[in-house]
């Protein structure tokens, strides 16, 4: 048996072509609304923009609470204030400090909810005050469970 046999091949982010343009205004809005971030336990403040079908931004912020469970993440409450406007989001932009030196991406969760609001061709953009780069929600969540509302 050859010795690569059974090693899965990776494919990573990095490795995939630039094929989608930051919207370097809706990365704007996100890191006006992270000023408005409420982080006092973590430090780490973050802001989110949703931008929708219909044209309209919705902003976002990271909110702590003394119950630390409590806390709801910027690019949930851009993502629900988008959803009872009557909104689907077409684009999400995430700003904040980086993560073991890479751009922050949206957590699991977040992801999970943009694919039940918005589906998997969702663009989400991440950025910091250096750069910022792109994405569709498909490559970020693959395999995320069928929503009620897709018949799956
Ligand atoms: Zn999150």
């Amino acid at each position: 048996m050859h010795a690569d046999a059974g090693k899965r091949q990776v494919m990573t982010i990095d490795d995939e072509p630039p094929d989608i343009a930051v919207a370097t205004d809706l990365v704007d809005a996100a890191s006006h609304a992270r000023g408005f971030a409420y982080v006092p336990y973590s430090r780490f403040a973050m802001g989110a923009a949703v931008r929708t079908a219909g044209g309209r931004t919705f902003p976002g912020a990271l909110v702590e609470n003394v119950s630390l469970g409590l806390a709801m993440c910027a690019e949930r409450i851009a993502l629900f204030s988008a959803a009872v406007a009557g909104e689907r989001p077409t684009e999400l932009a995430l700003v904040s400090r980086r993560t073991a030196g890479e751009l922050t991406w949206p957590c699991g969760a977040c992801l999970q909810v943009a694919l039940e609001l918005a589906g998997s061709e969702l663009i989400v953009h991440v950025g910091d005050l250096d750069g910022a780069r792109s994405s569709r929600l498909s490559e970020l969540l693959p395999f995320g469970p069928k929503t009620v509302l897709s018949g799956g």
